[in-house]
C-alpha cells in the first residue's frame, strides 16, 4: 500500500460478487478518479461517505463488469479509455493508447497496452504513489483468461508490467486470489514463497478480507505467469528446453482446464 508520505489515498471498492472498483483521492487538489465501474452503487455510497465527486474515471477494457457503472456515475467526470476499443467503450472525454502520458489526481500517470484478455485492454502507471492498475491482466498470483489475445500477447504484457517497480502496488480486478493459489501451487510446489503467501491468502479470505492490492514483487516470486521464463518454474513444468512463450501458453491452457 502507499505509505503515509504518499501523495494520494487508494480505496479498494468490492463490486458485484468478485470484482474491485479502486478509487484514487488526492487531499491537496482535492480531486478523485475511478478506476473501472463494474456497478455504479457500492462506489456512489463509499464518494456520498466520503465527501468525495468524480474528476475522472479510468477504463482498463471493454467487459460489462468494468464498464457497466460509468454512465451512472461519470455526471461530468472525465471518462478515459482505450483509443483502441472506443468503439465499445462508454463515450470518452480522452482516448489514450500505449505509452500516453496523463495528469490524473495531480499524478502522472502512464498508458500501458497489456492485451491478451481482450485486444485493447489497458493498464495505469502511477509512478509517484507507485500504484498500477492492472484489472484482467495481471492479477493476485494468476492473470487474466485469453478471450481475445494470444499467449504470446499476454506473456508480452507480463514482461512488460515486470519491468516496474518491485514495490509497485498492483490493483487487479477479481478476487480470484484462492483458486489461483491452489493452482499455483499446483505447478510449483516446492516455491517456500509461494507456501508462505497462501498462508496469508488463506487467512485474509477465512477473515473476509481482500487479498487485492497486491505488491509486484511478491507477484515476481510467486505468480506463474511472470515466471515462465524462470528454469525453476519450466523444470516445475517439465518444459526445460521449450521457449518462453510455450511455457507461458501451456501455464495458461492448464490453468483454464485446472
Ligand atoms: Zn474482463
Ligand atoms: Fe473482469
Amino acid at each position: 500500500m502507499p505509505n503515509d508520505q504518499s501523495p494520494v489515498e487508494l480505496v479498494t471498492v468490492p463490486c458485484l460478487s468478485d470484482n474491485y472498483a479502486f478509487l484514487v483521492h488526492n487531499a491537496a487538489t482535492g480531486q478523485t478518479a475511478l478506476v473501472d465501474a463494474p456497478e455504479a452503487a457500492p462506489i456512489a455510497a463509499v464518494l456520498k461517505e466520503r465527501g468525495w465527486a468524480l474528476s475522472d474515471i479510468l477504463i482498463t477494457h471493454h467487459h460489462d463488469d468494468h464498464i457497466d457503472g460509468v454512465a451512472a456515475l461519470r455526471d461530468g467526470a472525465r471518462v478515459i479509455g482505450a483509443a483502441a476499443d472506443a468503439h465499445r467503450l462508454p463515450p470518452l472525454d480522452l482516448a489514450v493508447s500505449e505509452g500516453d502520458e496523463i495528469e490524473v489526481c495531480g499524478q502522472r500517470t502512464e498508458v500501458l497496452d497489456v492485451s491478451g484478455h481482450t485486444l485493447g485492454h489497458i493498464a495505469f502507471h502511477m509512478p509517484d504513489p507507485a500504484i498500477a492498475f492492472t484489472a484482467d491482466s495481471l492479477m493476485a498470483l494468476g492473470c487474466g483468461r485469453l478471450f481475445e489475445g494470444t499467449p504470446e500477447q499476454m506473456w508480452q504484457s507480463m514482461q512488460k508490467l515486470r519491468t516496474l517497480p518491485p514495490k509497485t502496488t498492483i490493483c487487479s480486478g477479481h478476487e480470484y486470489t484462492e483458486s489461483n493459489a491452489r493452482f499455483a501451487q499446483s505447478i510449483d510446489p516446492e516455491n517456500a514463497d509461494l507456501i508462505l503467501r497462501i498462508k496469508d491468502v488463506n487467512s485474509a479470505r477465512a477473515a473476509g478480507k481482500p487479498t487485492v492490492p497486491s505488491v509486484l514483487d511478491d507477484e515476481m516470486k510467486t505468480n506463474p505467469f511472470l515466471r515462465a521464463d524462470d528454469p525453476l518454474l519450466k523444470k516445475a513444468v517439465g518444459m526445460v528446453d521449450s521457449k518462453d512463450a510455450v511455457v507461458f501458453a501451456e501455464i495458461r491452457q492448464r490453468k483454464d482446464n485446472f
